[in-house]
């Protein structure tokens, strides 16, 4: 696979530190709104993640839309607004970081940036992040091989940035009936070639609030390090992803479920 700092061949596993929160050690769920619409809105959903048992709020201020007439997200607004909500709950913040030009002052404001399926290859993005020691999220392109991926990888770590953590969030294939094909064979196959830790996306990865939940559970018996699901407190009226962003109560339930699941198999 060409991967020299990525393989596992080198490191057996790699752990990152956030905030004393030890991403590929335990299971770190993420939790919190597809992107920030206002305070109000985020801080609900932030009392709700950390009611919940999650421990990582999430939460876009860079919106990457299919069209340009749809919500683009808050920017530096939404990000002070994330800041806030981090004073209140203790819960450390991952937001997406688009360009290039914006990744120093993001670092900033977040504790981990979050690079997109849609910018996975965006090879100026990946070698400025990795200019910098920031932990950072590599979501799966949705077009995208566990080769490629891994290569995206390498490029962060090849710049200095050892702190990477892969997302699987689903990809496109023929299937219509979910948003994108979860492809839940990536956490052994992750496993088998790099010491990267991955935290699966079953929120992206189904389009559908039913089949969150069991994918979340497959993907903890497959041996995932953590979830990414999107929580907020009035998802009908949403700005963005209705279908698949959890109710405060609904989170709740998901994470009592799940983390009973993970004491019965990893105790
Ligand atoms: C997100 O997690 O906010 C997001 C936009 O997901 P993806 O890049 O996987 O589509
Ligand atoms: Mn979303």
């Amino acid at each position: 696979m060409d991967l020299k700092l990525a393989s596992r061949k080198n490191k057996k596993k790699t752990i990152v530190d956030v905030d004393g929160i030890k991403i590929g050690e335990e299971l770190v769920v993420i939790g919190g709104p597809c992107a920030v619409e206002s305070e109000e809105q985020t801080m609900k959903a932030a009392r709700a993640v950390k009611a919940g048992g999650g421990k990582i709020l999430r939460g876009g201020a860079f919106k990457p839309r299919t069209s340009p007439y749809s919500f683009q997200g808050l920017g530096l607004k939404g990000l002070r607004i994330l800041e806030k909500a981090k004073q209140e709950t203790g819960l450390p913040i991952i937001s997406e970081v688009m360009d290039s030009r914006d990744v120093t002052w993001v670092a900033e404001y977040v504790d981990i940036l979050q690079i997109g399926a849609r910018n996975m290859q965006n090879f100026s993005l990946l070698k400025e992040i990795g200019k910098t020691k920031k932990p950072t999220m590599l979501k799966r392109g949705m077009y995208s091989t566990l080769k490629e991926w891994l290569n995206c990888a390498e490029y962060i770590l090849s710049e200095g940035n050892p702190n990477v953590i892969l997302c699987e969030r689903g990809i496109r294939t023929f299937e219509s009936y979910t948003r994108n094909t979860l492809d839940l064979s990536m956490i052994p196959s992750v496993k088998e070639v790099t010491h990267l830790p991955i935290i699966i996306d079953p929120s992206h990865g189904t389009g559908k609030l039913s089949l969150i939940e069991p994918m979340a559970k497959a993907a903890v018996a497959a041996g995932a390090d953590g979830l990414m699901v999107e929580v907020h407190p009035d998802p009908k009226n949403a700005k963005s992803d209705q279908q698949q962003q959890m109710t405060p109560d609904q989170f709740k339930k998901f994470m009592k479920n799940v983390n009973a699941l993970d004491n019965f198999i990893n105790g």
